[in-house]
């Protein structure tokens, strides 16, 4: 597992998740009342909460490299398989704890 390219990846989606936080704070507040505005401002708010999300589950990320505990399931403790951490180098947790997870 090279630890410094997922690093790498981790610091890009750390990076891009403050950029456009800060976009999103910039923008100037919806007031007008037509309703599909309104779905427009809910997507990209349940956008920006994912991406909010992402960022944070990043910052764990690079926490467990420092305490050397990355790659390893938070739930069940076991390795987590290095294609999942290639696609997704925030996981925090192996699929099947993850989809349990999700479930609850
Ligand atoms: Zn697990």
């Amino acid at each position: 597992m090279d630890l410094d390219e997922l690093r790498a990846d981790l610091d890009q989606i750390i990076r891009e998740a403050d950029a456009a936080l800060a976009v999103a704070e910039e923008e100037p507040q919806e007031t007008d009342e037509d309703d599909a505005i309104d779905i427009d401002a809910d997507r990209e708010e349940a956008m920006l909460e994912a991406t909010a999300e992402r960022r944070v589950e990043a910052l764990a990320a690079v926490a467990r490299m420092d305490a050397g505990t990355y790659g390893d399931c938070i739930d069940c403790g076991n390795k987590i398989p290095e294609e999942r951490l290639s696609f997704r180098p925030e996981a925090a947790r192996c699929l099947s704890c993850q989809e349990r997870f999700e479930q609850q």
